[in-house]
């Protein structure tokens, strides 16, 4: 009787199963998650599933290594054995052409046409400004009795030198040229999401589709997670808890193959009288950009959300949502100064219930 009873059972439940293949493919998928530190000033780290840890453990191995390479390749701090980075061509393309490798040149191509769109937003040429407030920065998180605004007449006369029409691309010889002596490379608002963008779409060829990664303020995903989730939750940062609280979030959004970047005032900056002095700084007045606290936008692709999320910090919120309900795919929530949210039309479809 009992026999009969239990292959009765089990009959319906290979029967549902049948019913529901995905629900008997999901239980072979285990989630994995792990992190490093150590590219982009920031923690990047994986989640995803797999049915085999050595399949997850050889996608994070790659991740990580491809995050180290491309780190090298955007960073305009320091030089790398065998490597032409933004550090060498600021050093060395006002005097010739430089040749440069797939990844640094694409990034350059992609962030020039784009820029172009959105004029004094944000710019990848604008190194000699952004470099001003970096040392008045530094020096003033060193010895905080000496926190100095920089002097106008210096700023100006940076910004003197930050064309991009100065900065020649030359697609077949894969070679940068500038042709303005002074002018500097900074590509610290879109190198982030732009490379995640690269690591993302390696996960998806090598097989592993179900993933999220977040490099700070940065998230890409892939497939949904593969337990029946109909997408990752991100959590929004609370821009005025972070000082006390970094994880604190204001919501919590439900994403599949989109990307999520932030841009806030509270991550890098230095205070002078009391005053906060952050480092986006917009173009049109030298300053720091002055109308939100925070920034964050979902769209399909990380360099984009990278790309957007500094171009709508620095624009005036209206403006800035008017440009994102015209974009397909995407949406953006502004925590403005005195903490009210705004959010593009669509967002709320995408809030975690
Ligand atoms: P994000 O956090 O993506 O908004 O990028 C901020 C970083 O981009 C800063 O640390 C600077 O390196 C750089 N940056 C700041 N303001 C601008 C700007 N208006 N255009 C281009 N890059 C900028
Ligand atoms: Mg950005």
């Amino acid at each position: 009787m009992k026999k009969k009873l239990l292959s009765a059972l089990l009959i319906l439940m290979l029967f549902v199963l049948s019913l529901f293949p995905a629900l008997a493919q999901q239980s072979t998928y285990t989630k994995y998650s792990k992190g490093f530190f150590g590219t982009f000033d920031t923690w990047v780290s994986l989640i995803g599933y797999a049915t085999k840890s050595e399949t997850f453990e050889k996608a994070f191995s790659m991740a990580e290594q491809r995050f180290i390479q491309l780190h090298k390749l955007y960073d305009k701090y320091n030089p790398y054995e065998g490597i032409n980075n933004i550090y060498t061509l600021n050093k060395q393309a006002a005097q010739g052409p430089v040749r440069v490798e797939e990844d640094l040149l694409n990034l350059l191509i992609y962030t020039k046409n784009l820029q172009a769109l959105y004029p004094n937003t944000l710019n990848i040429a604008m190194g000699a400004v952004l470099d001003i407030w970096h040392s008045y920065r530094e020096e003033a998180l060193a010895t905080p009795s000496r926190a100095a605004l920089p002097p106008r007449s210096l700023l100006e006369e940076a910004a003197g030198h930050t064309s991009m029409d100065d900065v020649t691309i030359d697609e077949k010889n894969s070679t940068i040229y500038f042709e303005d002596p002074l002018l500097q490379l900074d590509v610290g608002a879109i190198a982030k999401g732009y490379a995640t963008q690269l690591v993302a779409n390696e996960m998806v060829a090598y097989g592993m589709p179900s993933f999220i990664i977040s490099a700070g303020g940065n998230v890409a995903s892939g497939d949904p997670p593969q337990d029946g989730r109909a997408g990752w939750s991100v959590g929004v940062q609370d821009p005025s808890g972070f000082v006390l609280d970094p994880l604190a979030t204001i919501a919590s959004i439900q994403v599949s193959h989109m990307a999520v970047v932030t841009s806030g005032d509270y991550q890098r900056y230095y205070e002078v009288d009391g005053k906060k002095y952050h480092h986006i700084i917009d173009p049109s007045t030298l300053l720091p950009a002055d109308h939100v606290k925070q920034v964050t936008v979902i769209t399909p692709d990380s360099g984009m959300a990278d790309f957007l999320s500094t171009v709508l910090f620095v624009l005036p919120t209206q403006q800035a949502l008017e440009i994102v309900e015209t974009l397909e795919d995407t949406q953006a929530c502004w925590i403005t100064m005195d903490d009210q949210v705004i959010t593009s039309s669509g967002w709320e479809a995408f809030l975690n219930n």
